[in-house]
């Protein structure tokens, strides 16, 4: 199945240099909080945040959300859906 990528059209980083969203070296806290400040802005916050948890994407901003966040985010909803499964079997 292809995913649905339209919300892409709108998001705030259209344009900008993917390498922003990407920190790296001893200014990565900086970058990070200048993507996270034009993520802040962004209308399709929500779908990128949900696109990063679901394919798993560890490295970069997403949704307005460090890679530190996004790996917590994800291991609480992975431990959900392993309680979910647990007591529906
Ligand atoms: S939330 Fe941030 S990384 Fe995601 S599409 Fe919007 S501006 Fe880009």
């Amino acid at each position: 199945m292809i995913p649905n990528l339209d919300w892409l059209d709108d998001a705030a980083c259209a344009g900008m240099d993917s390498r922003a969203f990407f920190a790296n070296g001893c200014h990565a806290r900086a970058q990070v909080h200048a993507a996270q400040q034009v993520c802040g802005t962004c209308p399709v916050q929500a779908e990128c945040r949900n696109w990063a948890i679901q394919t798993g994407e560890r490295h970069g901003v997403w949704g307005g959300m460090s890679q530190q966040e996004l790996r917590r985010t994800r291991r609480r909803f992975t431990d959900r859906s392993k309680s979910t499964t647990r007591e529906a079997a």
